[in-house]
């Protein structure tokens, strides 16, 4: 049993900084001392939902260091460095033996709890929900092994943070759902963090034009310096034949907003043969695409959390990053303490900045 420090959520849109008990893991799970974790829309909508369990540890983007390991664990030990992985995945269904573990069928709405079905906090009034299996607004976090992914330990965790969640959405958007190659053709409608991850990978990969839609000035500077050839102001023009006008539809879009209209434009900017990837798992809608569209070879296809393996992906994104490759110090806009967490929600809210991290002292 440990005392730890967490941001409890009591009420909608308010955190309260308590001590809390946090169990030993079970025999496969890990105690991570959490020393970063990222503050992301998928938090702020719990945060703002009047529905969820309460109360309940927020945070499903932490990094940290291993502290203590279950009897079973043979994946990470005690010192290492490691990312907390959103999506915990069981390793044995059909979906993770074939390589798709952001498909787990063992993972869908176990977000209250451990993939067991058992809670792990606690206060003197009883049990506290978990959040995706990880509950990292908190000192320390205990997690399922396979959610505990190893990292070089040269990555600061403010940047491994990074790492949970957003950033390899949208890299891994377009590294593995769409696996874009050198001299095509990208246009990527939003451009906060899952956006500008994907325009960070389009530009690894060597995509020819990189084409950012926002409809925020600010945001499409910072896409140029990150990688954009062209940015387009969807506020002032039409980003359809704004595209057109620049390179004549596009090979693949990106969506990074997660609503039905700018689907329908990513679907719209393609080139012959195009793929348009919806890159967030919010609820959309429904579409209205012209169907005629599809006798030029064009798809349109999600994308779950990047098609990220994470014991296969998140090393690699890590190096990349510290060989120069991957500027995700371009991604990190500001770092909060825990304590300062409303604040950190209050900027998400304003749509400040690309990406926030808040950093944990234990
Ligand atoms: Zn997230
Ligand atoms: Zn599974």
């Amino acid at each position: 049993m440990h005392e730890i420090t967490a941001a409890v959520m009591r009420e909608p849109e308010q955190f309260s900084h308590e001590t809390v008990t946090l169990e030993d893991p079970n025999a496969t799970e890990v105690l991570v001392d959490v020393r970063a974790t990222g503050v992301c829309h998928t938090d702020y909508h719990a945060y703002t939902n009047q529905d969820i369990n309460r109360p309940v540890v927020l945070g499903h983007e932490g990094a940290g260091v291993v502290e203590a390991v279950g009897e079973q664990v043979t994946g990470v030990e005690p010192g290492d460095h490691v990312v907390l992985w959103v999506i915990p995945s069981c390793g044995q269904c059909e979906y993770c033996s074939s390589g798709r573990p952001y498909l787990c069928s063992q993972y869908t709405e176990t977000r209250g709890t451990m993939p067991d079905g058992t809670k792990r906090l606690a206060d003197e009034e009883g049990s506290i929900d978990h959040f995706f299996s990880q509950s990292s607004f908190a000192t320390k976090a205990v997690v399922p092994e396979r959610s505990a992914i190893p990292i070089r330990e040269d990555v600061p965790f403010e940047i491994a943070a990074l790492l949970g969640c957003g950033i390899p959405t949208g890299a891994g958007a377009v590294l593995n759902t769409a696996t874009v190659r050198a001299g095509e053709d990208v246009a990527v409608f939003g451009c906060g963090g899952v956006g500008a991850s994907a325009i960070l990978a389009a530009d690894l990969v060597g995509a020819r034009n990189v084409i950012a839609v926002d409809i925020d000035a600010d945001k499409l500077d910072r896409m140029r310096e990150i990688g954009a050839t062209h940015v387009v102001d969807a506020s002032e023009t039409d980003p359809v034949s704004e595209i057109d006008r620049l390179v004549g539809g596009v090979d693949y879009s990106f969506e990074c907003i997660g609503r039905s209209r700018t689907i329908e434009q990513a679907f719209n900017a393609l080139d012959r043969g195009g793929t348009a990837v919806a890159t967030t798992t919010k609820d959309t809608g429904s579409l209205e695409i012209d169907g005629s569209a599809f006798l030029m070879g064009t798809s349109i296809v999600g994308n779950i959390v990047g098609s990220i393996r994470p014991r296969a992906d998140l090393p690699k994104l890590a190096d990349l990053y510290a060989e120069d490759k991957l500027d995700l110090d371009a991604l990190l806009t500001d770092t909060y303490q825990l304590s300062e967490l409303d604040a950190a929600f209050e900027a998400l809210h304003e749509g400040d900045g690309i990406r926030n991290v808040v950093e944990i002292d234990g």
